[in-house]
């Protein structure tokens, strides 16, 4: 491994105000893929940002809704009590991504700003709704997370800023989501597909409002608009919910690769979204 230089800010104003000084420095959260990178060879790193000692990062807080600091573990994120109850889709992304070790070091953070198609919490964070809240050196600002992919490793992320926290809204009542994930093992596999629902119905259990959220079939994880168009004001059943596949399916932009054929993705890509907004509407009716 090539030597680097290491950088670690005790605040959030410290490590904005480093990363002015040394705009070539990358951040670093849990390191589970940046340094599986520079180890393998994939990635030359001249200065590693440690964003471990951020305090702001590590916060996370209620209120109207909840705001995740990017530096949360997967594990603490899986194991909340709140997250598992009102944004179920999250918690189910977090506790089944890589191994225990991989979930107690792996961030939310990092996991979004790594920007892989395939991330497990992107679909849910899209479906549920969430604002991305970036720092930066002229202060904060906050976009839709839909905004915030721009292609595989990319983000809108601009030199010198970071992912600061997440904010999810409050749940309305009657509301439920789900994450569904293929992979071709029972564990410790990247996704193939990965699906993501959230549903709200209204008083006479129509579908109030949907989102739905695919991930690893495009080269950011995608929002399926014409799913919410579909569904929303409709009576909830398999009829709809199988509409809603085939509308998923035109949507999804699939490539063939070692992992699985173009095909085979477009194809789960049907039978995730059933299963994905069968289980967030059995949340929602639970709920009610
Ligand atoms: C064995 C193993 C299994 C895995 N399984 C899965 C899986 O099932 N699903 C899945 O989605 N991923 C998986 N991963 C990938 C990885 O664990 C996740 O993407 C993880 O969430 C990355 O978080 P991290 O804190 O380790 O990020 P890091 O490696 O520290 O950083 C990732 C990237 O984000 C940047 N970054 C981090 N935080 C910030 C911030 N706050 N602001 C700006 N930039 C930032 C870094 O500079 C880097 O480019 C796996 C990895 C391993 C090693």
């Amino acid at each position: 491994m090539k030597r680097f230089g290491y950088l670690a800010p005790e605040s959030l104003a410290e490590a904005v105000a480093m990363l002015a000084a040394h705009p070539d420095a990358t951040p670093l959260a849990g390191g589970t893929n940046v340094l599986v990178q520079v180890k393998e060879g994939h990635r030359d790193v001249a200065t590693l940002l440690s964003l471990r000692r951020l305090p702001e990062l590590h916060q996370m807080t209620y209120g109207d809704g909840v705001r995740i600091g990017a530096g949360v573990t997967m594990a603490r994120i899986a194991a909340d009590a709140h997250i598992r109850a009102d944004y179920t889709a999250l918690a189910t992304a977090a506790a089944l991504l890589g191994s225990v070790q991989t979930r107690n070091m792996a961030t939310l953070g990092g996991n979004l700003c790594n920007a892989s198609p395939s991330a497990d919490t992107a679909p849910p964070l899209l479906a549920l709704d969430a604002i991305a809240v970036i720092a930066g050196p002229d202060g904060e600002r906050e976009i839709p997370l839909a905004g915030f992919f721009l292609g595989p490793g990319r983000t809108a992320l601009a030199s010198g800023e970071l992912l600061r926290e997440i904010v999810l809204p409050a749940p309305e009542p009657r509301t439920g989501s789900a994450y569904v994930r293929h992979i071709p093992r029972a564990a410790m596999d990247i996704s193939v597909v990965g699906v993501a629902a959230a549903l709200r119905l209204d008083e006479a259990g129509r579908i109030g409002a949907a989102r739905l959220a695919l991930g690893a079939v495009a080269p950011t994880p995608l929002l399926v608009p014409e799913v919410e168009i579909l569904l929303s004001g409709q009576e909830p059943g398999d009829a709809l919910f199988a509409a809603a596949a085939e509308k998923a399916q035109a949507t999804a932009q699939p490539l063939s690769d070692v992992r699985a054929s173009a095909e085979f993705r477009r194809h789960l890509v049907g039978v995730l979204t059933r299963r994905a907004l069968r289980a967030a509407l059995a949340q929602a009716n639970g709920r009610g």
